[in-house]
Order: structure tokens, then sequence, then C-alpha cells
């Protein structure tokens, strides 16, 4: 198998499935319909031809303008889809070294990566996070644990989802109870079932624990000015839970190493 043409296209779908991202994180919060209406520009609202869509080579053509208004493109859209491409690189990765649970981790990367970018975009700027995004993608991880896993598996991914789900819930009434505003979103609750879903409870934990850690140093940096102080968490759990997933198999190779050498 000729792993460097895979990566290329993997890399391609990456940077395609980072368009559909960004385009989603965009119309989802703004209730613009995902599948009728074709890409526009959000200020002229000219329909955009197919060669001004494709991702990062037409921002560059087009010098991260407009084609019609000549209105500045954000810049977001070709971050994303750059991240997007790379996250994807990192499934294809997982799926050549882990010979054991291949597919699935490819699959399951990818999944997270793609929730991760739409929230990305939906929560930063829109402080939105959509349920029918953490729902789909809880309803295809579970499919995926059952497809590879078989039904023990999968009924234990369920019981980790709702047991963090409910941890959830009640971190935030006492959360709310102690600072007297609300301690945690609606979303946050929901990722976090579709996480411990999709990585078993203590791995959710940690991830929280590290979510919180790299929250924490992205606020010192990006909002010191702003007194609102509302800082959009659902990225954070997602990216924490991708690194957790993606690092679990290499932790879990070292530690059984160690066991043989201490044995
Ligand atoms: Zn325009």
């Amino acid at each position: 198998m000729n792993y460097t043409l895979y990566g290329i296209l993997v890399f391609i779908l990456g940077l395609i499935m980072g368009s559909f991202s960004a385009c989603m994180g965009y119309r989802i919060p703004n209730k613009i319909s995902t599948y009728k209406e074709r890409s526009f520009c959000p200020k002229c609202k000219k329909q955009l031809k197919w060669y001004m869509n494709i991702p990062v080579v037409s921002y560059i053509f087009l010098k991260g303008r407009c084609a019609y208004c000549k209105e500045k493109i954000s810049l977001i859209y070709p971050i994303i889809e750059l991240t997007s491409a790379f996250l994807y690189l990192l499934a294809f990765e997982m799926y050549i070294n882990t010979n054991n649970i291949n597919v699935y981790s490819f699959l399951v990367v990818i999944m997270l990566s793609t929730t991760f970018l739409i929230t990305v975009v939906s929560d930063f700027l829109y402080y939105y996070i959509s349920d029918r995004v953490v729902l789909i993608s809880l309803i295809v991880i579970i499919l995926l644990k059952y497809f590879f896993f078989g039904f023990e598996v999968t009924l234990n991914s369920i019981i980790s989802g709702v047991s963090i789900f409910a941890l959830m819930i009640f971190i935030k009434f006492c959360g709310d109870k102690i600072f007297k505003k609300e301690s945690l979103g609606g979303g946050d609750i929901k990722l976090m079932g579709l996480i411990g879903a999709t990585i078993g409870f203590v791995p959710s934990l940690i991830c929280l624990f590290i979510s919180s850690i790299i929250g924490l140093i992205f606020s010192l940096f990006a909002h010191s000015d702003d007194k609102s102080h509302i800082i959009p968490f659902g990225p954070f759990l997602l990216i924490s839970a991708i690194l957790c997933f993606y690092f679990s198999y290499y932790i879990e190779y070292f530690m059984e190493t160690i066991l043989r050498i201490s044995l």
C-alpha cells in the first residue's frame, strides 16, 4: 500500500471536511439552511462559483477577498481547513501505527475532529454548541463501537457517557450555587456526554482536567480585556478528547512496556 498517495488523499479529504465544518459552524447558529442554499458571500450575498470555493487555494487566489464586493474573507476559513487536514493526517497516522483497532481509531478521530471544528466556529463566534451536531456524532460513535466491538462494549460506552453527563450536571448544580451564576453551559455538558461515550469514564475526567488547563491558559492570553469573562469551553473539551484518544494508545503501550520490564 502506498501511504504517501493515501496520505495526500486523506489531506484533501481533511481540507474539504474543514471547509464543510466552517460552513456548518457559521450556518447552524445563524439559522441558515445547511443543505438547500449554495455558498454565498456573507456581505453581498452573491452565490459563489465552484472555483471560488476550493479550500485554501481559492483564498490564496482571491487574495483573501470576495471576488464580487472585495469584502475581506475571514482568515478563520483557511485556518479551519488546514487544521482539519492536519487532524485527518493525525488520524491516518494512527491508522498506520495501531494495527489492532486501526480503522476504528481513524474513523473516531476524523469524527471528533469535524465535530471539534464545527464547534470551534460556532462556539467561538456565536457562543453556540449545536445539539444536532453533538447528537449526530454520538450516534455515529455508538454505531462504530457496536460495529467494531459488539454489544457489551457499546453498552459500557453508553453507561460511561450517561455517568459523565450526570456528573457534569451535578458539578454544574454545585457550581451555580457556589458562584451564584451559570458555571457550565448546557452545550459543554452534552459534549462531555459524547466524550464519555467515546473515550470512557476515567479518560473523560483526565480530558476535563486537560481542557481546564488549556482553557485557563487561553483565557490568560485572549480575554484579558473582556469583562464578561465568557470563554467558550466546548472546543477545549473536544481537542483534549482527541489528544486523550490519540495518546491513550501510546500511553497504554508505554505502560505495558514498563510493566514488562519491572516484572
Ligand atoms: Zn461579497
